[in-house]
């Protein structure tokens, strides 16, 4: 690298060097010099510079090399990572009346956790630390004649279930979470089984066999064979009927080829995702598509009477109708998600406060609907798994108000959908945004990682 940086600089004038470091040199998590070549266009542009055909054709020259280089060193690296597994599954009938026995002592078990926790809140503004204090109780409770159905449960799954609470509280007092709420029969239900590692290989067998305490063997339906062995296995029944395990398995992970381009992404709602790039990614309406089905199904449930079999009935067409939506969105983001991180090395992204936006009552369904938190968190993680990178920006850059070629500040009303600026651009507000987002989070990495870091 440092004698390409010698030979370059003696070749080509100024303002082709500028455009050299314009080109930076990071390093990635895992340590490994990985080049990310700004797309010269947007920078060059945005700088208002030109050069010449012959230094173009240098720099290219000089960033092929060394993407091909830093790509021979990845294919050698393997990255651990937490992959999460979800499988639907099918109980026998004895395993569903297990289960709704170990569902209804858990959800009794929070429920009686967080009468105590919520009582010690509202008295003395103080969280009942230890799950282990109440799980003493617990025992105690057992023990008891009126409680002794509780012994029908394993006390593995009863234990897990007041540590998964102690987490929500801990989550609750560090502002990252609302305080956990009760939990109630109609909801989705779910339990956590702990594997004992020790004889985990006569319990689990990837892709073939699942065993749990007091149910037996599940019938899973493996669509595809995780490698690893799981820690813990969670249990869900969903609002409308089916079973599902998931679990995380430490998995291998290859890192995807840098291709040597850096994006900035503009979130949205009329698209929810536009590129500097220029491309569009619409929004999938998946709410008000369903939402004619679901208001139907929801005046035909507010009409049976509440416990009837009927209602419990509408109750589950209704839940369909809830997960099909959700099922669809996170489709539509994964598919983007991954495309994104395929495609580029470096993604720029606005620092959202998305809280914010959420108080906005018109906005906030439109960005429910979106799923922009959702968004945001596949990008991070995938960008983490393949070794690429996810650059945020400042709230505060006027990325839309900035005209993306010559600078100037403009006043913009929500309702312009076009930046007109007096240079003479006029460009999709969205694309004008995604544009400056890319090179703003391209400048915050220049200004990090010189040249001479790898160089040397
Ligand atoms: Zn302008």
């Amino acid at each position: 690298m440092a004698l390409a940086y010698g030979l370059f600089s003696r070749l080509v004038p100024e303002s082709a060097m500028t455009a050299l470091f314009n080109v930076s040199f990071m390093y990635s998590a895992i340590d490994t010099p990985l080049l990310i070549a700004a797309s010269r266009k947007a920078s060059f542009s945005h700088l208002g510079k030109t050069i010449s055909k012959r230094s173009d054709f240098m720099i290219r020259n000089i960033l092929r090399n060394a993407i091909d280089k830093s790509n021979t060193l990845r294919n050698n690296l393997r990255m651990l990572i937490q992959k999460s597994y979800k499988f639907r599954f099918y109980p026998t009938k004895q395993q569903a009346e297990q289960l709704a026995k170990e569902f209804g002592c858990a959800r009794f078990i929070w429920n009686q956790g967080l009468i105590r926790r919520e009582y010690a809140y509202q008295q003395w503004g103080v969280s009942l630390s230890s799950a282990y204090d109440i799980s003493s109780q617990i025992t105690r409770l057992k023990k008891l004649e009126s409680h002794a159905w509780l012994k029908d449960a394993s006390s593995c799954v009863l234990t897990q279930k007041l540590i998964d609470q102690d987490k929500a509280f801990n989550n609750f007092f560090k502002g990252r979470a609302k305080f956990p709420r009760f939990k109630k029969k109609s909801h989705a239900q779910s339990i956590r089984y702990q594997m004992n590692q020790r004889c985990v290989m006569n319990n689990y067998r990837s892709g073939e066999l699942l065993k749990l305490p007091k149910l037996g063997e599940l019938k899973v339906k493996w669509s595809q064979v995780p490698t690893g062995i799981p820690k813990m296995v969670t249990v869900s029944k969903s609002a409308s009927g089916k079973y599902f395990v998931s679990f995380m398995c430490e998995v291998e992970q290859g890192l995807k080829p840098i291709t040597g381009k850096v994006v900035g992404i503009d979130i949205g709602i009329k698209d929810v995702v536009v590129t500097s790039d220029g491309f569009f990614s619409g929004a999938p309406k998946f709410t008000y598509k369903y939402q004619r089905e679901l208001k139907k199904a929801q005046r035909v449930l507010s009409k049976k009477t509440k416990g009837s079999n009927r209602y419990k009935k509408q109750r589950i067409v209704v839940a369909k109708i809830h997960e099909k939506i959700a099922n669809c969105r996170k489709d539509f983001l994964h598919k983007l998600t991954t495309n994104i991180v395929n495609e580029y090395d470096v993604i720029a992204v606005e620092d959202l406060n998305v809280k914010g936006m959420l108080q906005n009552r018109k906005l906030s369904k439109a960005i429910a609907d979106v799923g922009i938190f959702e968004l945001n968190r596949q990008l991070a993680y995938k960008a983490g798994w393949y070794g690429k990178d996810v650059t945020v920006i400042s709230r505060w850059f006027p990325s839309t108000k900035t005209c993306s070629s010559c600078g100037q500040v403009h006043v913009m009303k929500l309702s312009d959908r076009v930046m007109n600026c007096d240079c003479g651009l006029s460009l999709d507000r969205d694309l004008n945004a995604a544009i400056n987002i890319k090179a703003e989070g391209f400048s915050a990495r220049g200004a990090t990682y010189q040249l001479e870091k790898v160089a040397a």
